[in-house]
C-alpha cells in the first residue's frame, strides 16, 4: 500500500536524523538513509526537512549555498583566518546573540551562526617570526 510505505520512509528518515549528531546537509542524509531504504527518493527527503523546519523540529545552518540541518540548536561560530584562509569551529562561553537579538529587536530567536574574521595564531606567529620586518 502506497500510503504504508511513505509512513515507513517518513520514519527511516527521522530515524536517521536522530542518529545524526551534529550538521548535516540534505545530500548526506539521504545517502544514509538509502544505506537501509535503497528505493528512497530524493523528494521526499527534502519535503520532510522542510516540513520539520518549518515545525520548530530541525534547525537551519548555512554553508556556502548550501543548508545544513541540526536536530540540536547548537550555536556554530567559525573563525576564518584572512591570512591562510583557515577555518575552525570555536567555543564562546559567553556570546548571548540570541538574547541579544530578542532583547533589541523583539523577534523571538532561536541559535546563531557566525563567521568572525581575523588573523590565526599560527599566522599571527609567522608574522612575529619573519626577519627584518
Ligand atoms: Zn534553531
Ligand atoms: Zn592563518
Amino acid at each position: 500500500m502506497a500510503r504504508t510505505r511513505k509512513t515507513s520512509q517518513k520514519e527511516a528518515v527521522s530515524a536517521e536524523i536522530t542518529r545524526t549528531q551534529g550538521l548535516f546537509a540534505a545530500q548526506e542524509l539521504l545517502s544514509s538513509v538509502r544505506r537501509r531504504h535503497p528505493h528512497i527518493g530524493q523528494a521526499t527527503i527534502y519535503r520532510q526537512l522542510k516540513e520539520m523546519a518549518r515545525h520548530g523540529e530541525l534547525h537551519n545552518f548555512r554553508h556556502g549555498r548550501a543548508t545544513l540541518y541540526s536536530a540540536h540548536a547548537n550555536n556554530v561560530v567559525h573563525f576564518i583566518c584572512e591570512r591562510c584562509g583557515a577555518m575552525q569551529h570555536i567555543k564562546l562561553a559567553r556570546a548571548d546573540f540570541v538574547g541579544a537579538v530578542e532583547k533589541e529587536t523583539g523577534q523571538k530567536a532561536c541559535h546563531f551562526q557566525l563567521d568572525v574574521f581575523g588573523t590565526c595564531a599560527k599566522c599571527a606567529k609567522k608574522r612575529w617570526a619573519m626577519p627584518g620586518k
